[in-house]
């Protein structure tokens, strides 16, 4: 069946990495014309009951959600959890978890780039005092702001991203254990952004059955500005490992030069969506 809805299950706000407080993303994609939303931000279900009021005043269903970081043969995967219950006291707990790992993350790389020669100290006072979780995107900000790199990507390029200098791959659970998290708190589990791993093809196999037999049950099919023919591909990987699909935008700042709010491609035909049985 063709996709009627304006649909998007992938989107950041200001309590992980994202720009716009949680109420700011929900009125912005309303106006927008998404009318089904989840908010995912990074390890944390904090923007949940403001994004949920704000969605009841503005006519946008709301999905409750969460990207969680996790762990498969030394890479970071992530895998969005939606319809999660946030009051589920073993996902409460697993995110507090979460968290620490991603302040133990940010000492290290800050005590790194201070080997570097750069205000490791003061950059992670920056990040500590912001109220999110703390994630790395934080951290280029402060560095992009305090002059010591030309734009994020440069940071990442120079300091944080796959073999630089202050890169510390952050101690997280297994993508098992995560999706366990997700499926005990009534959720559903779908791998985000499956095309952007770095994987040779039977890695990416490897890791979709693995996603599959833990109860994983989607692949996010629309990752915000992919390209079509990573479309199809997704659409191929899901049917070949009997996984539904989902539509995100990964949303997290107006001023970047793409919005894709609101103006994500549709669910190919043929793709169970993921949210069958799910939407009133
Ligand atoms: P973390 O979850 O703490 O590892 O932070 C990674 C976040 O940094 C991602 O979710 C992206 O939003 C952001 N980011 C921005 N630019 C880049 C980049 N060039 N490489 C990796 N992450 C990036
Ligand atoms: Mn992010
Ligand atoms: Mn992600
Ligand atoms: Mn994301």
């Amino acid at each position: 069946m063709t996709q009627q809805l304006n649909i998007d299950l992938h989107t950041h706000s200001r309590c992980s990495d994202g720009a716009l407080a949680p109420a700011a993303l929900v009125e912005r994609a309303a106006a927008a014309g998404v009318q089904v939303l989840a908010l995912t931000d990074h390890d944390s279900t904090a923007g949940l009951d403001d994004a949920s009021r704000r969605a009841g005043e503005s006519g946008v269903q709301l999905v409750p959600g969460v990207e969680i970081s996790s762990a498969w043969r030394a890479q970071s995967i992530h895998v969005l959890g939606l319809w999660i219950d946030p009051a589920n006291q073993a996902l409460r707990v697993a995110l507090a978890g979460q968290s620490t790992r991603r302040n133990v993350r940010m000492r290290e790389i800050c005590a790194h780039l201070t080997g570097l020669g750069l205000p490791g100290a003061a950059l992670l006072a920056i990040v500590e005092a912001q109220p999110g979780v703390a994630t790395r995107a934080h951290l280029a900000a402060a560095m992009v702001a305090g002059g010591h790199a030309r734009s994020v990507d440069d940071v990442f390029r120079k300091y944080l991203g796959r073999g630089k200098p202050a890169r510390i791959a952050a101690n997280w659970p297994g993508i098992t254990e995560v999706v366990g998290w997700i499926v005990a708190a009534g959720g559903v589990a779908a791998l985000a952004h499956p095309a952007r791993y770095k994987l040779s093809a039977s890695g990416r196999r490897q890791l979709l059955a693995d996603f599959a037999a833990a109860g994983g049950s989607a692949l996010e099919v629309v990752s915000g500005a992919n390209a079509a023919h990573n479309i199809e591909a997704c659409a191929r990987w899901a049917a070949s490992f009997g996984l539904r699909g989902s539509v995100g935008s990964d949303f997290h700042d107006p001023q970047l030069s793409w919005n894709p709010l609101g103006r994500l491609a549709k669910l190919p035909e043929g793709v169970t969506p993921v949210w069958r049985d799910r939407l009133v």
